[in-house]
């Protein structure tokens, strides 16, 4: 995971300080996104409170902007790490549609869902559209990194 964070560049649509957010090579659940921690740490209450308040924000400010991108019915916040033991959220966008609606996204079998390079790049933009720019916040001098 340490060393996945940065591939599938592609796929990739926000960064802040601390992490990094793309896009699930799997859109079984339109939107489904995950942000990885850009260092390695296991659990949310070993992070520096400033870290973690960080990665708390980032984390609510994509489900804003998926929510935003994709309007789903509900969105879904999951912090796991049972395979995989290195901080990132799930944040799966949920639709009535959904077959697994009411349920948690782990219950069960489900088919997955790949796209081409060009479905990506177009989930990416919607996405892209609703991501807060710098520009648009008064930044504190000389912190605008
Ligand atoms: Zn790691």
């Amino acid at each position: 995971m340490c060393q996945g964070i940065f591939e599938l560049k592609n796929l990739i649509f926000y960064e802040s300080r601390v992490a990094v957010a793309k896009l699930n090579p799997d859109q079984a659940f339109e939107g489904y996104s995950f942000l990885t921690l850009k260092w390695h740490e296991e659990e949310l209450y070993k992070l520096a409170d400033k870290d973690r308040k960080q990665f708390l924000e980032d984390m609510s400010l994509v489900a804003n902007v998926l929510s935003k991108a994709f309007k789903p019915d509900k969105m879904n916040y999951e912090l796991l790490g049972n395979s995989m033991p290195h901080l990132h959220w799930h944040l799966v966008p949920r639709y009535m549609s959904d077959p697994m609606w009411g349920r948690p996204i782990w219950a069960g079998n489900r088919r997955r869902k790949r796209l081409n390079e060009e479905g990506y790049q177009l989930l990416k933009r919607r996405i892209e559209t609703h991501i807060p720019t710098p520009r648009n916040k008064t930044m504190p001098r000389g912190k605008a990194e």
